[in-house]
């Protein structure tokens, strides 16, 4: 049983880190930004309103992420395994939402891993990258580090990779700027939580990972 939140700029590769820690310690890897896509691909009422926000590179009001994080919490994988929050809380109102939603259960966040890594990286990465398409897989690639071997076709399952809407020069800098004045503050909170652990983000995925293996082990 783990439950572990990871922070970090949009486009720092804690998507991509996620599918690892998922899978090593068998929780569900939760993304609200994945949520919303999937809601505005079935084109629900959630996912129109949430499109509006997204496309500006601006956060989905709290009102609209909390409740569905909640629910998404109250299911089975979650209460037995634990949980990966990816993209969640973004606010210090949405973390404390949080801790007090745990904290009336008798439980509480093990670690928060932030990745440290700088906005003109953030820049570069976000340009170069391509998703799997498939909901299941979810694979991430940069066309530039990391290119599949087909180019445009996923390796590990063979669907069409997409450039995610929000993936251009003008929403990642204008969320980023989100970023510093909205998430941020949750490292000092984390920190003063006590269960704070930076990892700095680094070029090749793999030194990444090893860093935040370490970081979870310590
Ligand atoms: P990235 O992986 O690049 O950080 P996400 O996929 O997590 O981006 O999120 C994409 C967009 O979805 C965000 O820019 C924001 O508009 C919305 N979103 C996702 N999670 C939240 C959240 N917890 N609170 C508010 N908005 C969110
Ligand atoms: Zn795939």
């Amino acid at each position: 049983m783990k439950r572990i939140i990871i922070l970090g700029a949009p486009g720092s590769g804690k998507g991509s880190q996620c599918q690892w820690i998922a899978k090593f310690y068998n929780i569900p890897h939760i993304s609200t930004g994945d949520i919303f896509r999937k809601n505005i691909k079935e084109g629900t009422a959630l996912g129109k309103k949430a499109k509006e926000y997204m496309d500006k590179g601006e956060l989905v009001p709290d009102e609209l992420v909390i409740d569905l994080l909640k629910n998404r919490l109250e299911e089975p994988d979650c209460v037995e395994n634990g949980f990966l929050l990816d993209g969640f809380p973004r606010t210090l109102s949405q973390a404390q939402a949080l801790s007090y939603f745990l904290k009336a259960k008798e439980s509480e966040i093990d670690a928060v891993i932030y990745i440290d890594v700088d906005d003109s990286e953030i820049m570069n990465r976000a340009l170069n990258r391509r998703t799997c398409s498939n909901p299941n897989c979810k694979a991430i690639y940069n066309i530039s580090d990391n290119p599949p071997k087909k180019e445009n076709i996923c390796d590990k399952c063979g669907s069409p990779l997409f450039v995610r809407d929000d993936d251009n020069e003008e929403t990642v800098s204008k969320r980023l700027r989100v970023y510093h004045e909205q998430t941020e503050p949750l490292i000092k909170y984390y920190e003063e939580v006590g269960i704070l652990k930076k990892v700095q983000g680094q070029k090749v995925f793999q030194d990444t990972v090893e860093l935040v293996r370490a970081a979870l082990n310590s």
